[in-house]
């Protein structure tokens, strides 16, 4: 697959059919889920600092489906805990197989569900004693529009996390309208601008200046900040003189399955040649 070649989903992804809780629960159950892994790099050296992991259902009939088609549907019917289960012990054994280069970053995106799940934050300490993974490589992404619903909830639940030595990330960035400076009360230490600004950057004066101004205020705070949905050279030049830390998105490479992932670590200068030069 080339680097811009997208994942091959039907349609909407899920089909006609509305997606039910037991097709999810029967996914589970038969291991129908898997994981995607997008290389993070960082904006200046374009070295490979860590992978997002992102979760994708290989359905027998639908075909692939992505997350936006079901993970709002396990988060209302009490199956979003299973998931993240699986994302977690998925993605740390393959950290542990695959990863080679030392300090890379794992990322995970939680739900919002989550936030008030007081035991999460030992619960993960747990499986990452048991994966001897170290807490600092485990990024915890929680979307902004999640942290403002449930503001309270957050601040307990990224303190939980932060005592424990994991790094949060605040995801999708700008969805929100929230401030930065107001959000900033809460303990994270990564700012993620959601896609669509990085998407539209090339042709949008406004999403540049929403881009300029979150790298600047983040980098006062004390934030480092991720642009995602980088899908141009233009605009990973454009990230690069700002001074924006570190990118992700389809110019770099589309998301890998977990078996891709061991090659093009180990050949990524040649993968990322395309944008070298
Ligand atoms: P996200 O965390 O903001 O993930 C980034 C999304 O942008 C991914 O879509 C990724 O494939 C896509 N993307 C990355 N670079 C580019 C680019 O250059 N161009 C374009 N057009 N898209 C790009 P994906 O995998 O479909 O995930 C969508 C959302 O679903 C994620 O947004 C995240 O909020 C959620 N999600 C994914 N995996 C999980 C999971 O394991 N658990 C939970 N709770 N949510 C997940
Ligand atoms: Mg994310």
């Amino acid at each position: 697959m080339s680097p811009m070649e997208p994942e091959a989903t039907m349609g909407n992804s899920a089909g006609d059919t509305p997606i039910s809780a037991a097709e999810i629960q029967t996914a589970l159950n038969s291991k129908q889920f898997s994981l995607r892994y997008q290389p993070k790099l960082d904006c200046e050296t374009l070295g490979l600092k860590g992978f997002e992991a992102l979760i994708r259902w290989d359905h027998p009939t639908r075909g692939l489906v992505l997350p936006v088609d079901f993970i709002p549907i396990a988060e209302d019917n009490g199956l979003i805990g299973a998931i993240t289960e699986f994302v977690v012990d998925e993605s740390f054994r393959w950290y542990v197989t695959t990863s080679g280069v030392p300090g890379l970053s794992l990322s995970i995106n939680i739900s919002a569900k989550r936030l008030s799940d007081l035991d999460f934050a030992d619960w993960l300490k747990h499986k990452c004693g048991q994966s001897g993974i170290r807490f600092d490589a485990i990024i915890l992404e929680i979307s902004e529009t999640a942290v403002l619903g449930e503001r309270l909830h957050a601040l307990d639940m990224f303190n939980r996390l932060r005592t424990k030595g994991f790094r949060v990330a605040i995801d999708g960035f700008g969805l929100g309208n929230s401030s930065l400076s107001l959000l900033a009360r809460l303990p994270f230490t990564e700012v993620k601008i959601d896609k669509s600004f990085g998407i539209a950057a090339g042709q949008s004066a406004e999403a540049r200046a929403f881009i300029k101004s979150t790298i600047q205020m983040s980098h006062s705070l004390g934030l480092s900040v991720v642009a995602e949905g980088i899908e141009d050279k233009p605009t990973l030049d454009y990230l690069r003189q700002l001074g924006c830390d570190f990118v992700h998105g389809f110019l770099v490479t589309q998301p890998l399955k977990a078996e891709e992932t061991g090659d093009w670590i180990l050949n990524r200068r040649k993968n990322i040649r395309h944008i070298l030069v």
